[in-house]
């Protein structure tokens, strides 16, 4: 017995605005103490000198396609993944789950789904969808973390894109609601029309993929989520934004006082158009990856603090749906969630970003921004989620490495570093050099507040 269940011991400790050499006490779950030297004995100690603590990784935004499309991903695999990263909360979109999450049963399924099987703790986006204005109060009751909608098609028959009307309409009633309204801005009849015109034409290459989705279909469907906010008083997140461009109105919007915020992905920040005709399929996302210019771009917007949060967008499928030749319709989505904090490490000092904002681009800030008011800080009071990291390793991405439903991901062959030694939930550990740790799997819904 002791003062503390479990006490980690000479870590360099990553706050979002610092690093400090310290020991972190754990009790009942929460952290209890953080200082040099704690007293007291616990149950558990850990020696973490050499060791980087950072707060464990919160990603907005994943698709784990559980239920219904668990041969995609599902919630299994995709939290060991995730917490083979340092994961400890994601946030589930509420597609590609079969029946999607847009209305309280939809909502309970999910919560079902994840009791035993989440390796990590969850919160749930519900979707707003045409038909689905009298659903999101049932949402709300439940504790939806915030409302998800698609300017543009979403390949997905069962979650269809909001028209004008519905966003202006949804945004309305989650302005009442006091929720926020995360969209994916890329306008629908740009990105259709490109499109059609291509395989009208048999253009299918990549080239032709990344040549339909252009810059001004993201920063015209920025501008109008902005305007609806500015109009409805809706709290807006503008999900992947994959240029500077966009960001600059995010920004303006904010500066004038509208309630917006922006994230951007690992794979916009790390890969270019090259990337995508060298790595095909396995790197088509939308909106798409962007020429070199439009990434470094993208880089001073994060320097400058106008990009608060990195989310994975994971958005896994099986390997055949990434196989063919016609670029323009394969299915569009990145694997991702595993390596969303070490690929950003890996370019971290070289791009000068301190390891205290890659804590707060992968953590704090998006608690902050989402109400998730015992996460995303190493301070007491805070759920003891954790990731011992070793920054000494470095490495380049295997498929074998991966332990996602499908280990394939556009970021295979890229550089990573940080490797995780543990995940701890809530103080319990839930990985262990790179495998899940025995014991059941107790990660649970999270609501705001
Ligand atoms: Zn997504």
């Amino acid at each position: 017995m002791g003062t503390f269940d479990v006490l980690v011991r000479g870590a360099r400790v990553v706050g979002p605005d610092s690093v400090t050499r310290a020991d972190i006490g754990i009790l009942d779950g929460r952290i209890a103490a953080v200082g040099t030297e704690l007293v007291g004995g616990a149950g558990t100690e850990f020696d973490a000198s050499g060791l980087h603590v950072f707060p464990g990784v919160v990603d907005p935004h994943v698709h784990l396609n559980d239920p219904g499309r668990t041969d995609w991903e599902g919630l299994a695999t995709g939290t060991a993944a995730f917490a083979a990263g340092g994961g400890t909360c994601f946030f589930d979109m509420p597609l590609n789950a079969s029946p999607p999450t847009i209305d309280g049963a939809s909502f309970d399924l999910k919560v079902a789904a994840a009791r035993g099987v989440a390796l990590v703790d969850f919160c749930l986006w519900g979707g707003l969808v045409p038909g689905s204005l009298d659903r999101l109060d049932e949402l709300a009751g439940r504790g939806v973390i915030g409302f998800k909608a698609f300017m543009c098609n979403t390949g997905i028959d069962d979650f269809e894109r909001a028209d004008d009307q519905t966003l202006f309409e949804g945004m309305e009633r989650a302005a009442q609601l006091g929720l926020p309204v995360a969209v994916h801005a890329e306008n629908e009849a740009i990105t259709q029309e490109l499109a059609a015109r291509a395989q009208a034409h048999g253009r299918h290459a990549m080239g032709d993929y990344l040549a339909s989705r252009p810059v001004a279909a993201e920063l015209d469907a920025v501008a109008l989520a902005i305007a609806i906010a500015e109009e409805t008083g809706c709290s807006l997140h503008l999900v992947h934004l994959s240029t500077a461009a966009a960001v600059l109105r995010v920004d303006d919007a904010r500066a004038r006082g509208v309630d917006v915020t922006c994230e951007t992905c690992p794979h916009y920040l790390l890969l270019t158009d090259e990337d995508a005709e060298r790595i095909g399929a396995l790197a088509k996302c939308s909106p798409p990856l962007r020429p070199r210019a439009e990434v470094e771009a993208l880089w001073l917007e994060l320097l400058a603090g106008t990009v608060p949060i990195v989310a994975s967008d994971h958005s896994p499928s099986p390997p055949e749906l990434k196989q063919g030749e016609d670029a323009v319709s394969i299915w569009g989505g990145i694997s991702g969630c595993q390596t969303l904090r070490s690929s950003l490490l890996a370019v971290s000092d070289r791009r000068g970003v301190s390891l205290a904002a890659v804590a707060s681009l992968t953590a704090t800030a998006a608690c902050e921004r989402f109400g998730l008011s015992a996460k995303g800080r190493l301070e007491p009071g805070f759920d003891a989620d954790l990731a011992l990291v070793d920054l000494r390793h470095e490495s380049v991405l295997a498929a074998d490495d991966l332990l996602y439903r499908h280990p394939h991901s556009a970021f295979v062959g890229a550089p990573l570093r940080g490797r995780v030694v543990q995940t701890l939930l809530r103080g319990q550990v839930v990985i262990r050099d790179g495998v899940v740790a025995a014991g059941p799997r107790h990660g649970r819904l999270i609501t705001r507040g």
